[in-house]
C-alpha cells in the first residue's frame, strides 16, 4: 500500500497545489482519468464554520484537487456532502457559503440535488442496504477529502468516518440510534465505507483538530497532506501519527481484523515523517478503554463492562446556550427539548453519541463522566 505524505506549511494555493500534484503522480491517479468521467469530491462540511477553524475540509485543498483534475481534462466535477442537520437547499447553501466553497465555482458544481436512493450493501452483517445521496451513487470516480480530527464518539475521524456524510441529513442520527454501541456503529461505518468505496482519499492535516472533535476541539497544526488509495490502512497510519493507539479505535481495529487495513504493508513515499510530535489530546468523552491490551476473547466483554462503568453524558453550560435547537434536531434519542430558551436533556435514555455536542455552534455542551 502506497502512503504519500507531504509537508504543507500553511493554507496557500502555491504550497498545496505542488503537494497534490506529487501525491497524484506517486499514486498514478492520472492513469484513472478520462475527460468524460463524472468525478465527485466528498469533503467534510459537518457544519457551517469558516475555514479558519479546523472543523471542515479547507477549500484550498479542494481547489488544488479541482485544478489538477481540470489539467487532466476532467470537466464534470461535483462536490457532494450531507452535513450535520437537514439536507436541503437552504441548509446546504448556508454550509457552502460559510465553509468557503463558493470560491470553487464554476470549476466545480456544488450539489443541489437532495434526493437519495437505497442501495444494497454487499458486505452487510445487518445493514442489508444503505440510503445514500444520489450524486455519490452517480459518480464514476469518488475522491474522499477529509479533515484529520479526534472524535468524541469514535475517537478518530479520517477517511472511513468521513463517508458517514453520504447518508442524507437526519438519517444519520437514526443510524446512531440503531447502533448505539461503538462496536456495532463501527461495523456499520465499515460496511458503508465498503459500499461507497472511494478510489482516492486525501487527508487535510495542514491544520488538524485535537481535543473535543469533531467540532468543539482546538487546532493542531500538523502541516501535512496525506493521500492514499487504500483509506483503511491510511486511517491506521494517520491515527498512529496522532499518537493514538489505532487498535483502540474500534473502526480501525475492525478494519485490521477484516483484512481491509494492512498496516504491515505501508510504503511511505514523499517527505520525511515528522518526529517527536506531541500526541493529540483525546476528547473528554472518550471512554477509558484498556481492552486492546487484553487477549482477543476478553476484549469484547471487557469493553462492554467498561463502557457502562465509564459512560459519559452531555452536560449543558447554560450561559453559552442560545436555544437554537440544533442539538435537539440532531439527537437520535429525541431527549432534548428547548425550554425557556435553553436546551434541556433527559439523560436516562441518552446513548452517548454526542451528536448534540457535534452540532452545537456555541460549544455549550461539555462531557460529564458517570464515574
Ligand atoms: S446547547 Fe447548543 S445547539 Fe443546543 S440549543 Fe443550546 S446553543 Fe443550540
Ligand atoms: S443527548 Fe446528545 S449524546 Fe445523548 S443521545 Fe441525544 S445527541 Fe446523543
Amino acid at each position: 500500500m502506497i502512503q504519500t505524505l507531504y509537508h504543507v506549511k500553511e493554507y496557500k494555493e502555491d504550497l498545496i497545489y505542488p503537494a497534490i500534484c506529487k501525491a497524484m503522480e506517486t499514486l498514478g491517479i492520472a492513469g484513472d482519468m478520462r475527460p468524460d468521467l463524472k468525478v465527485v469530491i466528498k469533503p467534510n462540511l459537518i457544519m457551517a464554520k469558516s475555514p479558519d477553524f479546523p472543523v471542515t475540509t479547507h477549500p484550498l485543498v479542494i481547489k488544488a484537487v479541482v485544478r489538477w483534475l481540470k489539467a487532466q481534462g476532467v470537466k464534470n466535477i461535483v462536490l457532494a456532502e450531507s452535513s450535520g442537520g437537514l439536507y436541503n437547499g437552504e441548509h446546504m447553501k448556508n454550509i457552502y457559503q460559510a465553509c468557503g466553497m463558493r470560491q470553487l465555482e464554476p470549476d466545480i458544481t456544488l450539489n443541489m440535488d437532495f434526493s437519495a436512493r437505497t442501495v444494497n450493501c454487499k458486505n452487510g452483517f445487518a445493514n442489508h442496504s444503505f440510503h445514500i445521496i444520489t450524486p455519490i451513487l452517480e459518480a464514476d470516480y469518488i475522491i474522499n477529502i477529509c479533515k484529520l480530527k479526534t472524535h468524541a464518539m469514535t475517537g478518530y475521524s479520517g477517511g472511513i468516518k468521513n463517508l458517514f456524510g453520504v447518508i442524507p441529513g437526519l438519517e444519520k442520527p437514526q443510524l446512531h440510534y440503531r447502533w448505539p454501541d461503538i462496536h456495532d456503529f463501527s461495523r456499520m461505518l465499515l460496511e458503508l465505507a465498503q459500499t461507497v468505496s472511494p478510489q482516492l482519499t486525501i487527508i487535510d492535516a495542514v491544520n488538524a483538530m485535537e481535543g473535543n472533535g469533531p467540532t468543539g476541539g482546538t487546532s493542531y497544526p500538523l502541516h501535512l497532506i496525506l493521500a492514499a488509495r487504500d483509506f483503511y490502512t491510511q486511517d491506521y497510519f494517520a491515527a498512529k501519527l496522532m499518537g493514538l493507539n489505532p487498535m483502540a479505535v474500534e473502526m480501525i481495529r475492525l478494519a485490521v481484523e477484516k483484512g481491509l487495513a494492512q498496516p504491515d504493508k505501508i510504503e511511505l513515499i514523499g517527505d520525511t515523517l515528522p518526529e517527536n510530535l506531541p500526541p493529540f489530546q483525546t476528547p473528554d468523552a472518550i471512554k477509558l478503554d484498556f481492552s486492546s491490551s487484553l487477549p482477543g476473547f476478553l476484549q469484547r466483554p471487557f469493553a462492554l463492562i467498561a463502557g457502562r462503568l465509564f459512560k459519559s453524558y452531555p452536560q449543558l453550560e447554560k450561559e453559552k446556550c442560545i436555544g437554537c435547537g440544533k442539538c435537539a434536531e440532531s439527537c437520535p434519542a429525541h431527549i432534548i427539548k428547548i425550554e425557556n430558551g435553553k436546551a434541556k436533556f433527559k439523560k436516562k435514555k441518552c446513548i452517548s453519541c454526542f451528536c448534540c455536542q457535534e452540532m452545537c455552534p456555541m460549544k455549550a455542551i461539555s462531557v460529564k463522566k458517570a464515574f
